[in-house]
């Protein structure tokens, strides 16, 4: 039997996916026999793990639902202000407390989150099967520009970062997945992502330099790698960069933070 074909039409941001004469409008997608949404909707470039609805000739269908060739379909990202009932949403439900893994390109945006207090893990030497991995382990969303690891069957959270500059990378996630109460600025080591714990000065004695022992008497200790942090050694661009990343999320991140009493 012969491939025939269906309708795609994919709405908002999932228009990123796609070459630009492709964008905003209805296109016919080969369909092989066998074939589900998910398939299609991937074929065209767009990760499963963006989209949270799709619509077969206007019926909420699942991933898994097979085509015949012929169909209308509608596909759609997460609604911002519309959410979708439970048996309808394809994506898993945000967590509150949004723990994430990012891919060996976003050391940096890594860091800046985990200054944030941000649970993120890193490595620089991960292979995709390992950022997979942990991804569906420890329930952490998956961050990357890599569309590919995204298409990963596996993986079930996941964003892929559209910006491509560091800071602009590291607020558009914030603004995507607003900061939970379990993110304390400078909690966290920024090296390997453990939760800092209170240390008594006397037992830091030689292992930070002389002049910040002598200025400094509350100290923090990596129980993950054994780093001691200080509140000098947050001092300036650090604590600028706070302020100006949890600035941009107060005002894009949470409704009603403007024009409140
Ligand atoms: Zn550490």
């Amino acid at each position: 039997m012969g491939a025939t074909s269906c309708e795609l039409r994919v709405y908002a941001s999932l228009n990123d996916f796609l070459p630009r004469a492709a964008r905003q409008r209805v296109l016919s997608r080969p369909v092989t026999a066998a074939q589900t949404a998910k398939d299609v909707v991937e074929a065209a470039g767009i990760p499963h793990t963006e989209v949270d609805l799709i619509l077969v000739d206007g019926e909420p269908v699942g991933f898994d639902h097979r085509l015949g060739g012929g169909e209308r379909i509608a596909v759609y990202p997460r609604f911002e202000t519309l959410p979708l009932p439970a048996g309808v949403n394809l994506a898993p439900a945000d967590r509150a407390d949004e723990r994430f893994v990012a891919d060996v390109h976003l050391g940096r945006q890594a860091r800046w989150l985990r200054l944030l207090g941000v649970d993120t893990w890193y490595r620089s030497d991960a292979d995709d099967e390992e950022l997979a991995r942990v991804s569906v382990a420890e329930t952490r969303t998956l961050l990357t520009r890599d569309v590919g690891l995204l298409k990963r069957g596996s993986v079930r959270r996941g964003y892929w970062v559209r910006a491509t500059r560091p800071r602009a990378q590291v607020m558009e996630v914030l603004r995507r997945f607003p900061l939970g109460p379990a993110a304390v600025p400078f909690s966290r080591c920024l090296v390997c992502n453990g939760v800092l714990e209170p240390v008594a000065k006397e037992r830091v004695a030689g292992r930070v330099p002389p002049r910040s022992f002598a200025a400094f008497d509350e100290y923090r200790r990596c129980p993950g790698c054994a780093r001691v942090y200080w509140s000098g050694a947050h001092h300036d661009p650090l604590v600028e960069l706070v302020g100006e990343l949890l600035d941009s999320v107060a005002t894009v991140g949470s409704p009603g933070a403007e024009g409140s009493p």
